[in-house]
């Protein structure tokens, strides 16, 4: 995909972030909200729009009259009451900016968890499939009153990618409080706007990490590392400006806006597609490095002998991380035993998983049709 193909992009997902729907003392920016709105209801009219939004705590808040304070950093409770308040309001807001133009929303509420089940996954894609068929615009966003850490995805720039996977669209916009990514912190003398990010190499996101912008969750890290996990999946990034009017219009229609994270030529399909998207896995399985290079390599499957520890609680067919001990994963695949079986197998031949089960499913701990290399992007 290059630029000047955007104007034909079917499918787009728009992530919208707090810093753009509040002002700067933290209240609800609702003009900017109901131009937002009118700029997406536009873009619907062509295409399969998906809106995720940040915001629920920030209105939340805002409607409890807390003062957002950074030397005083909200307890996960407090942030978890503001967001039960604001969600409503969050919609609503939305739902009143597209209703001019003839734009009915819906509510969505995931945690990672519901789309790192498999079953669950393709439920959403029915809903959401069935909500674009009616005309519908779905409004995302994380289910902030459940999601405790373990099962949170935390950023919506992640959701945004794993919405997108799941609906499979082929541009995710991400309209944030800056103009796009830029070689150092944009308030930095000489900062310089990146137009395309041909790869997100370690450089780039190292560049990231300090190029942030003030009021989001994850600043630029996030919204980098959800371009990598989608390009991998042949699908586009674009980060620009949710402040200037008739950006995403300028955007769409091929202009040079922001910053293009350019997919992939090959792209992880189906399952491999699913299995990239996702943040992380419900475990953590170590492995030596004789393994790795079997899988990295050789492009075989996991089996026993190469497994050191097991790390998490999952059951068969739950993604895992697959690691060498104290390293970033490597790749991610399904599981094919549970965690307590892998823990009494790990170490062992193929030829004797039977004798410490007393059963045997397959050989293999990760199949290597249901795994994918994280680092080496698609296969
Ligand atoms: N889900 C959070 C909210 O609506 C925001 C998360 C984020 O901005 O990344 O307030």
């Amino acid at each position: 995909m290059v630029r000047h193909s955007l104007p034909r992009v079917k499918s787009l997902v728009a992530k919208v972030g707090s810093g753009t729907l509040t002002d700067p003392a933290g209240h609800f920016d609702r003009h900017n909200c109901n131009r937002l709105g009118a700029e997406l209801a536009e873009a619907a009219r062509t295409r399969r729009v998906v809106l995720v939004t940040s915001g629920a705590i920030a209105l939340g808040a805002d409607k409890l009259g807390l003062v957002r304070s950074r030397a005083r950093p909200w307890d996960i409770a407090t942030k978890q009451a503001c967001a039960a308040v604001g969600q409503p309001h969050l919609v609503a807001a939305w739902g009143d900016a597209l209703a001019p133009h003839g734009v009915k929303v819906a509510q969505v509420l995931l945690t990672a968890e519901d789309l790192a089940s498999r079953k669950r996954f393709l439920n959403a894609r029915r809903t959401f499939a069935r909500l674009l068929e009616l005309g519908v615009l779905p409004v995302v966003n994380e289910n902030d009153t459940v999601a405790v850490a373990e099962i949170q995805v935390g950023d919506n720039d992640s959701l945004a990618a794993l919405v997108a996977t799941c609906v499979e669209a082929e541009l995710v916009a991400m309209l944030t409080d800056v103009e796009g990514m830029y070689d150092r912190h944009p308030s930095a003398a000489g900062a310089q706007l990146i137009t395309e990010v041909g790869r997100v190499t370690a450089e780039v996101e190292r560049m990231a990490g300090g190029a942030g912008s003030d009021r989001s969750v994850g600043g630029m890290t996030t919204k980098v590392r959800a371009a990598k996990r989608l390009a991998a999946q042949g699908i586009g990034t674009a980060l620009l400006s949710g402040r200037r009017p008739g950006a995403l219009a300028d955007l769409l229609a091929g202009a040079q806006v922001g910053t293009f994270f350019p997919p992939e030529p090959e792209r992880l399909k189906g399952r491999k597609g699913w299995l990239a998207s996702a943040t992380k896995g419900k475990g953590v399985i170590a492995v030596d490095a004789g393994a790795r290079k079997a899988l990295v390599e050789h492009g075989r499957s996991l089996l026993p002998s190469g497994v050191r520890a097991v790390a998490g609680h999952f059951g068969v067919g739950d993604p895992v991380d697959i690691a060498v001990e104290g390293q970033r994963p490597f790749a991610r695949g399904l599981a094919g035993y549970g965690a307590d079986e892998m823990r009494r197998i790990a170490g062992l031949k193929t030829s004797e998983i039977e004798r410490a089960l007393g059963y045997k499913y397959l050989d293999e701990i990760v199949h290597r049709n249901d795994m994918v290399l994280l680092e080496a992007g698609p296969e």
